[in-house]
């Protein structure tokens, strides 16, 4: 039995463990298909019989080994890429959900992810009841119905900086008989592991700071393995009951800890097929091997920052959780004891104009629809990410209308500092 590893050590050298003579670093497997000797062979792996490679939609070398590192650093027990984010959000749900289901998210999401359940979803059937992270048990509570199926929310929120309350979310989904999905791009599990709080499945876009280079986008569904299907089989026919397309077999049966991840794969990438490239997969894993030096770079750095602007009196308000003063400093405590993210949220003194006067002033620091790379950018979500939302759903997804979203990358501070300091003098002299 090999001993655990830490988190630095999974993140260089996790997932890929090559035999005599093969590739040192995970390798690029360029093809859509694996040969095989006999038809029976062949035969096997469609019957989930065997395991093995046959189609790069279903699986593919490069991107299992880069998912069972993610697989581990989550300390999960199974994992899977998808082709981005947003499609590893919708995978996670629709592998319990389908038409007639209800299931629960936090209203503080990022936008695509609200869009993506309040809109797309509800028009395959499904519908979603978004809750103020921050109401009660009994106001959450309120939201469940016997068809309801799981819970979404995220670690820490994009854009608005929300710390969720990871153990008391799993304890409401637990009371009511189903699973915590937890989208842990903004921590990573560097800084959290859902599973640890009682989360029991974990989504990532690994577009942000697990390739943290803005090269590739990806997503990622890690599942923890521990969620009693069987126990709720009533509630989860998909993997608890035969499924026709796969000659009777049920997931949560043969495939025990693995059943969700399975499910997901062998139907819904299947038939769906938001697979990862497997040149993408091998840019984030190059992109793993420093994650762990890289978020706390991100973090000291945003540290900084915030505290910078936190004393500028040409800010109205600051929302960063390393900061005393944020409402969600008791919750980061909890659940980031060494750091958050590199995102703060901001807004200054005057109108929407003056927002984007003091953004379009930026000289290093550029506008860019992106967040948690290694290059500080900068965005006004009301005027570009969440544009389709209207000023309720802003306000409801914890977006107010003159946030300035500012990724700190992990560039020397002072040069970041002076940037933003310059803008600001720039964009309010007149
Ligand atoms: C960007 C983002 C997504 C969507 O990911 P894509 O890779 O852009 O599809 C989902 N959740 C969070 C928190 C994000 O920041």
């Amino acid at each position: 039995m090999e001993k655990k590893q830490k988190s630095g050590t999974l993140c260089v050298q996790g997932g890929w463990k090559p035999k005599k003579g093969e590739p040192r670093v995970v390798p690029i497997y360029q093809s859509t298909t694996f040969k095989y000797d006999n038809s029976e062979q062949m035969a096997r792996l469609f019957d989930l019989k065997d395991s093995g490679y046959f189609y790069t939609r279903l699986q593919n070398p490069t991107n299992d080994a880069v998912a069972a590192k993610i697989a581990a650093l989550e300390g999960g027990v199974a994992a899977m890429l998808t082709s981005s984010g947003q499609a590893a959000s919708f995978y996670a749900v629709f592998n319990i959900c389908e038409a007639g289901d209800h299931f629960i998210s936090s209203s503080t999401i990022y936008g695509g992810t609200y869009n993506l359940f309040a809109v797309t979803m509800k028009k395959m059937g499904i519908e979603c009841t978004f809750v103020d992270p921050d109401s009660s048990d009994e106001e959450i509570q309120k939201a469940f119905r016997p068809n309801t199926k799981c819970v979404f929310g995220e670690t820490i929120s994009n854009p608005g900086g929300v710390v969720l309350d990871i153990e008391r979310f799993a304890q409401l989904a637990h009371r009511n008989g189903v699973p915590l999905i937890i989208d842990n791009t903004f921590a990573t599990p560097i800084h959290c592991r859902p599973f640890e709080w009682g989360a029991d499945i974990v989504t990532h876009s690994t577009t942000k700071y697990m390739d943290g280079h803005a090269t590739a986008v990806g997503g990622c569904i890690v599942d923890s393995g521990r969620f009693p299907w069987m126990e709720h089989a009533d509630k989860f026919p998909g993997l608890c009951s035969p499924d026709e397309s796969y000659h009777g077999l049920t997931y949560a049966e043969s495939f025990g800890a693995g059943a969700y991840i399975t499910k997901a794969t062998a139907q819904l990438m299947r038939d769906l097929g938001s697979i990862q490239s497997p040149e993408n997969a091998f840019l984030l894993n190059i992109g793993l091997e420093t994650l762990h030096l890289r978020m706390k770079q991100h973090c000291k750095n945003a540290q900084r920052v915030a505290e910078f602007l936190q004393s500028d009196p040409r800010v109205a308000w600051v929302n960063y959780a390393g900061l005393p003063e944020d409402k969600y400093h008791a919750l980061a405590e909890k659940y980031l004891p060494e750091g958050g993210c590199g995102v703060i949220a901001f807004g200054l003194k005057g109108t929407r104009e003056d927002a984007i006067r003091f953004m379009d002033s930026l000289k290093m620091i550029c506008i860019v629809t992106h967040v948690a790379d290694a290059r500080t950018c900068v965005l006004h979500p009301a005027s570009h990410t969440h544009r389709q939302l209207s000023d309720e759903q802003l306000r409801e997804a914890g977006v107010a209308p003159d946030l300035i979203r500012l990724s700190v990358g992990i560039e020397d501070v002072d040069d970041i500092l002076a940037d933003i300091q310059q803008a600001l003098d720039e964009s309010t002299q007149g």
